[in-house]
């Protein structure tokens, strides 16, 4: 894994935590058994996040929703503080005006710790009266219910278990809920990067899938990074009938340009490139002028955007097809890729671990192409980022998303236990 200076630089720190973690893991490893005062607790909070669940569901919360949002934070900052924790609503510095939720708690141990979900959903205004909240057997149904109000529902209800038990075995503990992950957290990504550095451990908090569907619920190590090519062709505009010889045909020139970067990014490992949109001239009697391309890049290792785009400038400028044209490219990084550090893998086995202890199976998925909010709190490689902590849903991004009421107990159960642990070193 190639790490960049930042990452390097905060490496040992990180190596300690994973070696500490490490250790833990081989001691724990054999004994197994549930910690039944913890098991207790989980078992018996699981009807108050049900009604948690309800409650978050009915604020419909999509991410240009700024009236649902606000209500939605205000909601959540009334129950951190209900919980003994300082809030603060800090703005958005892009997109739609909405609030991030901060709240934290200052306890007597060492590490500093932060818990992450986030608010919004990708559903337009009124989708509740197409798809209401719904109980059937082991599922409830509701927008946004898995990705990402479960996330949120585990960490408030964690922090009630914890609370209830006495527990203060961190320095600084930090929940954030922001109100754009699904618009790519243009927004809030800056602040998740600069308050994650401050912190020794992350648990980000989105879903994990359904075990009817995937069988096996799993923690997520890493997530491709997203960015976009804008490519701008400008030729000279003239009669396509009477003088097709004085116009620059700037459809000819992007063709070339897209045919000879489409396989650009197999020559940059951990980069993928796809051109994805054309637009160009209306009119269909005129040597077009001007064209634009768009690309979707996808990047699963950190660092990779500058080498792609450093190729594609050079791809560009080695071959002409239309004389006079000029061809510009711009490539701009949405998310960077999540890739979790040493210190963050042994975090996640030690998940592992913990979830043996209830007999259940916890798969480490090493990458996937969705994006994350992980990825920012990964960014400066300081903390030990580990994403999924959510509840097993699925349908997210799609129809009748539902979380799997049984996993309710578990992930409850394995977040305290992370926590406590985590607590100890
Ligand atoms: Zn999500």
């Amino acid at each position: 894994m190639p790490l960049n200076t930042p990452c390097r630089r905060a490496g040992s720190t990180s190596l300690a935590l994973a070696a500490s973690m490490a250790l833990l893991f081989a001691a724990g490893a054999a004994a197994a058994a549930p910690d039944a005062k913890l098991l207790a607790a989980a078992n018996a909070q699981q009807p108050a996040v049900i009604e948690t669940l309800y409650s978050l569901v009915t604020i419909e919360t999509g991410s240009g929703d700024v009236d649902g949002l606000a209500r939605m934070a205000t909601l959540l900052d009334d129950r951190l503080k209900a919980l003994g924790f300082k809030t603060e609503r800090r703005k958005t510095t892009a997109g739609a005006g909405a609030d991030i939720v901060i709240g934290t708690l200052k306890g007597t141990g060492k590490r500093n710790i932060m818990l992450q979900a986030h608010m919004d959903t990708v559903y337009e205004r009124g989708i509740l009266q197409s798809q209401p909240i719904k109980q059937e057997g082991n599922r409830l149904y509701g927008p946004g219910i898995a990705d990402d109000k479960g996330g949120i529902a585990v960490i408030l209800h964690s922090m009630k278990i914890l609370n209830d038990a006495g527990w203060k075995d961190y320095g600084t503990l930090t929940v954030l809920v922001d109100p754009d992950e699904e618009v790519g957290s243009i927004g809030s990504g800056e602040t998740i990067a600069a308050l994650a550095a401050q912190h020794d451990v992350v648990l980000s908090c989105e879903p994990t899938a359904a075990k009817d569907v995937a069988k096996t619920e799993a923690l997520l190590l890493g997530a491709a990074g997203t960015a976009s090519v804008v490519m701008e062709v400008k030729g000279r505009a003239s009669h396509a009938g009477a003088a097709p010889e004085l116009g620059r045909n700037a459809i000819y020139e992007i063709a070339h340009q897209m045919l000879q970067t489409r396989d650009l990014a197999k020559e940059v490992p951990g980069t993928i490139m796809n051109w994805t949109n054309v637009i160009s001239n209306k009119a269909t009697n005129q040597i077009p002028e001007l064209a634009v391309a768009r690309a979707d890049v996808r990047m699963t290792r950190s660092g990779v955007e500058v080498q792609l785009n450093e190729a594609l400038q050079a791809k560009i400028a080695s071959s002409k097809l239309v004389p006079d044209t000029t061809t510009t490219a711009k490539l701009t990084v949405g998310r960077p890729a999540f890739i979790a550090n040493a210190s963050g893998k042994a975090l996640a086995e030690r998940g592992q671990a913990i979830y043996k202890e209830i007999d259940r199976e916890l798969v480490l998925v090493p990458m996937t192409g969705g994006a994350t909010d992980a990825a920012f709190a990964g960014r400066s490689g300081k903390a030990a980022v580990v994403e999924s902590f959510g509840l097993a849903g699925f349908g997210y991004h799609a129809r009748d998303e539902y979380i799997e009421i049984d996993s309710i107990v578990p992930r409850l159960y394995l977040m305290t236990r992370m926590l406590t642990e985590i607590g100890k070193n």
